[in-house]
């Protein structure tokens, strides 16, 4: 059965292939009320998902991803009901963006003195212009045959201690990204605080005592293959330190992440009031509900 909520989407504005309103109109097709498009970077796409919501009858909660930095590894934030006609906001997340592409141009002039030639479309080809990464150059470094894998990408060129490890003044710091989301009136959250391929030592609990010093408002407790007993460890967690939980399938669509299903995750709707209830924004009188 699918869900109503869906809280983490991305559209054409990052790295997903659909538009803000194809979303809505695939969200309307399953049985979506309310979703949240959370592209990395951007809010661009949300007015857009919003109009296409409101005629829909369904209900668009603001947001973004955010990649942060904490003790030298990335972890990644979600920012909800942000105001996103904040130009505070909008000028930032345009200056992250820049720079992270700055990053990649300067990764692969250090990869071609290295002999690994890769031109700028190979790695827009795998990660889009929106969201380019590092991971977008392992992989492309797998598809042209240098690197057997994305690991051996990051362990022979692209991992702390290599030269292509180009240092990142694109992130923000744990609590300089949750301070950006408040300054937006927004809501953050610790996406999918379990990834399988993060190193061991990226543990909740050991990132929770900072970032609740930074006043961080909750976690994705739900998320595309997480077991129940996963999610109810979180959500006990979330208990224990008062914090709300939200989730969603970090659906992409084509390549990216393709065992990320729209709707596939069941998050409970009243995840939504309880993000509404801790922003300092409030439900917009103009919602569709
Ligand atoms: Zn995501």
């Amino acid at each position: 059965m699918f869900s109503e909520t869906d809280l983490h989407i991305h559209s054409t504005f990052s790295d997903g292939v659909m538009s803000p309103a194809e979303l809505v109109m695939a969200a309307e097709q399953i049985g979506l009320r309310n979703i949240a498009i959370t592209d990395h970077d951007s809010v661009d796409g949300v007015p857009l998902a919003a109009a296409a919501g409101y005629k829909r009858g369904i209900n668009v909660i603001p947001g973004f991803e955010l990649s942060v930095d904490w003790r030298g590894s990335d972890i990644d934030l979600l920012g909800y009901a942000v105001d996103v006609s904040q130009q505070a906001l909008v000028h930032e997340l345009n200056e992250r963006h820049l720079k992270r592409l700055e990053r990649v141009r300067r990764t692969l002039d250090i990869l071609a003195k290295e002999g690994v030639q890769l031109d700028w479309d190979d790695v827009a080809a795998i990660g889009g212009e929106g969201a380019i990464g590092r991971p977008h150059i392992a992989w492309a470094m797998m598809r042209k045959g240098y690197v057997a894998s994305v690991e051996e990408a990051f362990s022979m060129y692209l991992g702390q201690d290599y030269a292509a490890n180009v240092p990142s003044d694109a992130k923000l710091s744990l609590p300089d990204g949750i301070a950006l989301i408040h300054k937006a009136k927004g809501v953050a959250i610790i996406a999918h605080p379990y990834m399988p391929e993060l190193p061991e030592y990226l543990d909740i609990n050991e990132i929770l005592p900072e970032a609740l010093d930074a006043g961080i408002d909750g976690l994705e407790a739900y998320y595309t293959g997480y077991t129940v007993q996963r999610t109810a460890q979180l959500v006990g967690l979330a208990k224990r330190y008062d914090l709300i939980v939200t989730g969603g399938s970090d659906f992409h669509g084509g390549n990216q992440l393709p065992h990320c299903k729209l709707g596939a995750v069941n998050v409970p709707s009243e995840c939504v009031a309880a993000l509404w209830d801790r922003s300092s924004t409030g439900k917009p009188e103009s919602d569709a509900f």
